[in-house]
């Protein structure tokens, strides 16, 4: 059989640009998979179902966590958000990496039920950068934008119980440092 492929979880405050580097990965390492979760948030300007997230109405997104078919879910700003478990299981089965962009909760609930998970953290350099971002973003509300500044000093003590940080200074550099991370990671004793 061969090697299982790497689980990395990729979380931080809304803003530190998680979005852009995963899409920067996924472009960069063409095995790499990103999982798409499934939420009960309405979609966003140019956001498409299926590709984006997969949006659902409560009761289906109930009905799949009674049926266990999520591995991990959580409530974020108000929203329920969760993993399909099956696609990820078999992706890492199959040997492809597999990245979940997910928030802290989660993040901690999957490193429960899979220690080999890798917790990636991304920060960003100052909150008043991080200010500037979800401003300049233009997609969210004042209101919504301060719930997750709120958010952010909470979120920033949990990511001790992350495996890494990366400051998002540089998109390049942020990117270069998490390849940095992969490459490690699949050099471990106990992988080989
Ligand atoms: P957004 O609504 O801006 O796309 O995402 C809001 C937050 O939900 C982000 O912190 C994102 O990482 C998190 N999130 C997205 N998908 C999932 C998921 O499947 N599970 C969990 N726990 N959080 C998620």
């Amino acid at each position: 059989m061969g090697k299982k492929g790497l689980l990395l979880i990729i979380s931080g405050p809304s803003g530190a640009g998680k979005g852009t580097i995963v899409k920067a990965l996924q472009r960069e390492i063409p095995t790499l998979i990103v999982s798409i979760s499934a939420t009960t948030r309405q979609a966003r300007g140019g956001e498409v179902d299926g590709v984006d997230y997969f949006f659902l109405e409560r009761d289906i997104f109930n009905k799949m966590i009674d049926e266990g078919q999520l591995l991990e879910w959580a409530q974020v700003y108000g929203n329920y958000y969760g993993t399909p478990r099956h696609f990820v299981l078999e992706a890492l089965e199959r040997g492809n990496d597999v990245i979940l962009e997910i928030d802290i909760q989660g993040a901690l609930q999957v490193k429960k039920k899979l220690p080999e998970a890798v917790l990636i953290f991304i920060a960003p350099p100052s909150r008043t950068e991080l200010q500037q971002r979800l401003f300049g973003r233009k997609s969210d509300s004042r209101e919504e934008i301060e719930k997750r500044l709120q958010c952010m000093a909470g979120e920033m003590k949990l990511a001790a119980g992350y495996d890494y940080i990366v400051v998002n200074d540089s998109i390049r550099r942020a990117i270069d440092n998490i390849r940095a991370i992969i490459l490690a990671e699949k050099c471990r004793t106990w992988r080989l």
